[in-house]
């Protein structure tokens, strides 16, 4: 099975740090489960609003600087936030990053508060 981006996850990911667009598009091509992208530059008036609305941590968001993007798993059509899904995509994400020798982090591996569905340029490679 193979899965390919649709116009609205192509089109989340203007803006978007080209680097880290090369990961989504090679992700897709070899992930076991399908995904859409769901957020990539975000505005500082959005930024402020999820903090507010406590969906964020921080006002320092990868996504202010086009540096993340968010995904959605997706099971025959539907969006699914079942955890096992996205360690799958995480696995497709980091092997397309190993394949470019991008660094990238995965919201999934941070210590506390895991964000499975973030996935971000390295700040140590991309600051
Ligand atoms: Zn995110």
């Amino acid at each position: 099975m193979t899965f390919n981006l649709s116009k609205r996850s192509r089109a989340r990911l203007v803006g978007v740090h080209p680097d880290l667009v090369a990961i989504v598009e090679r992700a897709i091509q070899i992930t076991g489960v399908d995904f859409m992208v769901t957020e990539g530059l975000r505005s500082v008036t959005r930024q402020k609003e999820l903090f507010a609305a406590k969906a964020t941590r921080t006002m320092n968001s990868r996504h202010l600087t086009g540096h993340a993007v968010d995904v959605a798993a997706m099971v025959a059509g539907e969006v699914r936030w079942d955890w096992p899904l996205y360690p799958r995509i995480a696995q497709a994400f980091k092997q397309a990053a190993l394949e470019r020798g991008t660094p990238i982090i995965w919201g999934g591996d941070w210590k506390s508060l895991k964000d499975g569905p973030h996935f971000e340029l390295d700040r140590k490679a991309y600051p």
